[in-house]
């Protein structure tokens, strides 16, 4: 009789653990969101040393009015393809971000703004390089998906589509901050003495890892499990000879894809084109069956800081699941799930 007791209670034992396993594996699930939305304003050298009290306050009150708008209308049932271009509006209209107002000036002294947009359901994709007049590029990249035969416009012609779609169109001069213009005058002061015997700027690599990068862009799951992504920004101080960044570029600054995941870039175009970061990670899920976790964090941690890239993305996928992964010192993002919850983050955790 002892005998029975004595193994009985270790088959209870057992099978206790076995339950409090299963608990465990259970509590550590992340539940899959009805719908979730994450925005990242740019990464880079963002140090907290290096930031006031009235500054932090500054961009996470803009991040949380800009995902709030998004966050309402996917709440409302609205797709995620409103939610992305709407939120990226509210960072493009504030002079914080390096995107619209507030966007860099080019060696020439003017802004050349870049977007793009892709929706997850369909694969389409819309984006817009080089133009100077539209006030929310963002909306143009959207049009030229919704509204032309095209993936990509630029320069001219892409401020003409705009115009011809009754986008808004704003004086150059909308787009001037003192801020960005000094950092433009910084960057050339420097430059008047620094070419090296290739003809190359020899101190540009230097003062690129340095800089902050204040991209803006978007992920978001709708309650129709549709993801979208979005990025807008005025590209890098000083760029010259038409340079288009990543941020245009469809899988490399933006990438969408119901099977698997929606993202945003920011951070050193040149790398992310290299690296075709956004899709990489799309490839890797498909592909891998890697989570999105696992899949950003290689990209980032391992191939991009490989190549020698800086910067960082957000990105979301099917079940809701968000991810912000960087290499820089900070990035702003925010995220906010279908329970309302939000987190804002400027610096490394
Ligand atoms: N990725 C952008 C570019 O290279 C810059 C940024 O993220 O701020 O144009």
């Amino acid at each position: 009789m002892k005998k029975i007791i004595f193994l009985w209670s270790v088959l209870f034992i057992l099978s206790a653990c076995k339950n409090a396993e299963n608990n465990t594996e259970k509590t550590t699930e992340t539940p899959k969101q009805e719908f979730a939305i994450i925005i990242h304003g740019g990464a880079g050298t963002i140090l907290k040393k290096n930031m006031s009290a009235e500054m932090e306050t500054a961009y996470k009150s803009k991040l949380e009015e800009a995902i709030r708008v998004g966050y309402d209308i996917l709440k409302n049932g609205g797709s995620s393809l409103d939610a992305v271009t709407k939120t990226i509006n509210i960072m493009e209209d504030s002079p914080l971000f390096n995107a619209g107002k507030g966007a860099v000036f080019t060696n020439e002294g003017t802004n050349e703004h870049d977007a793009s947009i892709m929706d997850g359901k369909t694969l389409n994709a819309g984006a817009s390089a080089g133009t100077t007049t539209v006030k929310n590029p963002i909306d143009l990249a959207r049009a030229v998906m919704d509204k032309s035969p095209h993936v990509m416009l630029s320069g001219k012609g892409a401020d003409t589509f705009a115009e011809e779609q009754s986008l808004q169109i704003v004086d150059p001069n909308y787009f001037y901050t003192e801020s960005r213009f000094k950092s433009l005058q910084n960057i050339k002061d420097k430059e008047k003495t620094e070419l090296d015997h290739d003809g190359k700027i020899s101190f540009y690599d230097a003062d690129i890892k340095n800089s902050k990068f204040g991209t803006v862009g978007c992920a978001a799951l709708d309650k129709k499990g549709n993801l979208a992504a979005g990025t807008s920004t005025g590209g890098m101080t000083n760029k010259r000879w038409g340079r288009i960044g990543d941020s245009p570029i469809i899988g490399a600054g933006t990438y969408a894809n119901n099977n698997t995941c929606a993202v945003s870039s920011t951070g050193w175009g040149e790398y992310f084109i290299r690296g075709m970061v956004a899709y990489d990670i799309s490839a890797l899920m498909a592909y891998k069956g890697l989570s999105l976790k696992a899949a950003s964090k290689e990209v980032i941690q391992n191939k991009l800081t490989k190549l020698g890239g800086t910067g960082g993305i957000v990105a979301i996928d099917k079940n809701g699941n968000m991810v912000a992964e960087f290499n820089t010192a900070g990035m702003y993002r925010a995220t906010m799930n279908d329970k309302g919850e939000l987190t804002i983050g400027i610096y490394k955790e």
